[in-house]
């Protein structure tokens, strides 16, 4: 844990007690403040009571007591509207703060240039943090991994110089910390998401360029017209920056994919370019596909700044074992290869697995979201047939229509067995049954977790049954 003294001997309200907001509710008390917490999910104050959490409702407190207001991510800060207690500590003129400032100000106080990644995106934070993370523990390093995946950074053991936090950070956590300034600051992409919370685009670029704007050198993806904007920016002002990209682009001194290759490129004299190819990916199994391609160069790239030899990111991205539900091999059966895609739970998302390989016995279905499939239909060419599950099966089998061979087949376990039959039938050379869904999985299961797990559990138990000796 890192106890924040920052507040110490201060009131403080804090609101959200779930993962994040218990773990800072304990820091803040751990370093001395004197906090009222609250949540309106009476579980979750059970929760935070028996961890020693000092549980008060703060709809009836005295607000003038308070130094701040401590919020936790989910909670509305601007939009739809502010939430009750942000327009409480707006009345009483105190700061709304979350969870990353708090460590933000922690690392200032005891170790200043301690080193701190920090990543954001629309799209690929989880599986780039995860990268950095592994490779710098590859090459030795203590590494401290968190914050909107997996543990909360307040969780984590303190800043220290011989030591590197890794951290993952949502729009909302950076909307909550004014002075995020990490060594590295990684922005992968921005596409529309979250504009419920943040009312526009142009706002949620804005919130999104903070934490690159205020990085010691910043690591930024030039695939979409917002996140070259910032990059623009950054070079105009002469901060320390370097793009990457999924594609070959013409911008200079980039790091990009290229054919199952990371590859820098520095322009010459016009018309003329240096071309390093850096690491082959195409051994790099949890990376395929060129969205991981815009992973891997970012990954690249930061670590690169901190120190590490190329050979050495070259073969801990080549040792990396990806992320459960996002394109995750799970079994393997002869030629046939079964990936877990769990994530996708919408059709841009499984459209990334598409693109990334040939031959695809794909399940398909849950509640879809709105556009179905429809945009997916350039890619139906790749698949040798599709395999319906739960309430979007009627819809779905209008939108493949006659062009993409499908049968219904109710639940997963059903499909399984059908797609595996089919792709140990044909005459690919590997066959990929693919659950990304493409939908949300509440129809059948309790979330995309629980539905990855059981795909996980059920190709294994084919697998198994199916090179039984005798069988
Ligand atoms: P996040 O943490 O931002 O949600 P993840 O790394 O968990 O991202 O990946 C979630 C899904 O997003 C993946 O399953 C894949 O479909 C897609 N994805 C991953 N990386 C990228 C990227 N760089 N660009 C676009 N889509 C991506």
């Amino acid at each position: 844990m890192t106890p924040v003294v920052s507040f110490a001997d201060r009131h403080v309200a804090l609101f959200g007690l779930g993962g994040s907001g218990l773990a800072t509710a304990r820091a803040l008390q751990a370093g001395g403040a004197r906090v009222s917490a609250w949540d309106d999910n009476e579980a979750a104050r059970a929760k935070a009571m028996a961890a020693g959490v000092v549980v008060v409702d703060i709809s009836a407190a005295d607000w003038s007591r308070f130094s701040a207001l401590i919020l936790a991510p989910g909670v509305p800060l601007t939009n739809p509207a502010p939430h009750w207690t942000v327009v409480k500590a707006r009345s009483v003129g105190i700061e709304v703060i979350g969870d990353i400032e708090l460590f933000c100000r922690e690392r200032a106080r005891l170790a200043p240039n301690a080193p701190f990644v920090a990543i954001t995106g629309t799209n690929g934070k989880s599986t780039t943090t995860a990268l950095i993370a592994h490779i710098l523990r590859e090459a030795g390093h203590d590494v401290q991994l968190g914050g909107n995946i997996g543990t909360p950074v307040l969780a984590l053991e303190p800043p220290a110089m011989d030591r590197v936090h890794v951290i993952e950070c949502s729009s909302f956590q950076i909307d909550l910390a004014p002075s995020i300034e990490p060594s590295v600051g990684v922005l992968l992409n921005l596409t529309p998401d979250h504009l419920d919370r943040h009312g526009d685009m142009d706002t949620y670029a804005a919130v999104k360029e903070r934490l690159v704007a205020g990085a010691e050198f910043a690591v930024v993806g030039v695939d979409d017209e917002y996140c070259a904007n910032i990059y623009r920016g950054l070079r105009e002002r002469d901060a320390a920056a370097v793009a990457i990209s999924h594609a070959p682009t013409d911008v200079s001194e980039i790091v990009h994919y290229d054919d199952g290759k990371l590859r820098r490129d520095i322009a010459l004299n016009p018309g003329w370019s240096l071309v390093e190819t850096l690491v082959d990916l195409r051994k790099a199994r949890a990376l395929r596909g060129a969205h991981n391609g815009q992973n891997a160069a970012a990954a690249f790239a930061a670590c690169e700044w901190l120190d590490i030899p190329h050979d050495e990111i070259g073969a801990a991205m080549k040792s990396f074992p990806g992320l459960a539900h996002r394109m995750e091999e799970v079994a393997r059966l002869d030629r046939v290869v079964f990936v877990n895609d769990s994530k996708a739970t919408n059709a841009d998302a499984a459209e990334k697995a598409l693109l990334s390989y040939d031959d695809v016995f794909w399940i398909i279905g849950g509640k879809s979201k709105e556009g179905g499939i429809d945009s997916l239909r350039p890619l139906f060419g790749k698949v040798r047939k599709a395999y319906l599950i739960g309430a979007s099966s009627e819809d779905f089998a209008r939108a493949l229509g006659g062009d993409v061979d499908h049968e219904s087949c109710g639940t997963l376990d059903v499909a399984i067995e059908r797609a595996a039959r089919d792709a140990l039938a044909s005459s690919a050379r590997e066959p990929v049954v693919l659950l990304s869904p493409a939908c949300a999985s509440y129809d059948q299961f309790p979330n995309f977790e629980v539905r990855g797990d059981r795909f996980r559990d059920l190709s294994r138990a084919l697998v198994a049954r199916m090179t039984t000796p005798g069988r």
